[in-house]
């Protein structure tokens, strides 16, 4: 048993460096990656639960390394947020997903929200309203928009300075939606003091909520309790058939999922659109 141990330990030991190891390439290569244009905003669309219609779209970093290939946002984000380069990047991602936006605008896309996936990091800065309110003034983007999507977490820690950020991103406009809503281990309560218009439900509880009594659960409190703050629900990760059927009767109000459609490069999006429009 000891020597098994000791095997045990060198294979996890080994596992590790390698683990290590990695995360150093990639940090390493992260520094190149912003000046060699390998990042790309994919854009996932969201749907109304009762008319189908797209209503939105969230974007999701891409990194395409030239030789490693494709890297998953969970693979270098959080890479990225230990080493502070995910500030210059999401500056990237926030301006470029503010010029796609504007530029759907021009097209005659009235009513399509854009929405970015906002870090801890970038949240705290302390010119971070401007930063927005800059891009928006930058792209003659209206503030109705563009919806910032940030997580429990990071409206939980700093709490009076992130409750004070809410209320001026509020005062121009932008929209706010907690992401993962569920996960956060966080009381409901606090959500009536604070300026916020939806709430994504994480997918680990759409995940199984046919099956399992618990996440069914939990999706009803959590639309129920969303309604009567006026808060719009959105579900995301959904898959199947079973869970809209479930959604929909439980009265959530949008979509996201691969069960509708993928998260896709800007130029498959425009085709998606353009092959939409009825007028
Ligand atoms: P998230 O914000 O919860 O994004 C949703 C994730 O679920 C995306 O993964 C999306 O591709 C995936 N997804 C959507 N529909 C389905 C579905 O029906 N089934 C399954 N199994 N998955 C689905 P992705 O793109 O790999 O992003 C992972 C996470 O990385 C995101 O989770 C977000 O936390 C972070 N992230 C992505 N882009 C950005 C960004 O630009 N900035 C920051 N700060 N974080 C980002
Ligand atoms: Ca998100
Ligand atoms: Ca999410
Ligand atoms: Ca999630």
């Amino acid at each position: 048993a000891k020597q098994l141990g000791r095997n045990t330990f060198q294979w996890y030991n080994r596992d590790l460096n390698k683990e290590l190891g990695r995360q150093l390439t990639l940090r390493n290569e992260l520094q190149k990656a912003l000046t060699n244009k390998e990042f790309e905003l994919y854009y996932q669309p969201q749907f109304d639960a009762q008319t189908l219609e797209l209503t939105g779209v969230e974007a999701l970093l891409r990194w395409k390394h030239p030789t490693l290939g494709m890297i998953a946002p969970s693979d270098f984000i959080p890479i990225a947020e230990s080493s502070g380069q995910i500030i210059p990047l999401s500056e990237w991602v926030l301006e470029t997903a503010c010029g796609f936006a504007a530029q759907l605008l021009l097209r005659g896309y009235h009513q399509l929200l854009m929405a970015v996936n906002i870090s801890s990091l970038q949240f705290q800065r302390s010119n971070f309203v401007d930063s927005v309110a800059t891009l928006l003034q930058k792209y003659q983007l209206p503030a109705g928009s563009l919806e910032l999507e940030l997580t429990e977490s990071i409206l939980l820690s700093h709490a009076d300075s992130a409750i004070e950020k809410l209320h001026q991103l509020k005062a121009l406009g932008v929209h706010i939606a907690i992401d993962d809503f569920g996960t956060g281990f966080s009381s409901l309560s606090y959500l009536k003091h604070l300026p916020i218009q939806k709430i994504k439900i994480d997918r680990s509880f759409i995940r199984d909520v046919i099956r399992d009594r618990h996440d069914a659960a939990i999706t009803k409190a959590i639309i129920s309790m969303a309604h009567h703050l006026q808060i719009t629900v959105i579900a995301e990760g959904v898959e199947t058939k079973a869970q809209v059927a479930f959604l929909r009767k439980h009265h959530c109000n949008e979509f996201q999922g691969y069960y509708f459609a993928k998260p896709m490069p800007a130029a498959e999006l425009e085709l998606l659109l353009g092959s939409q429009q009825t007028e």
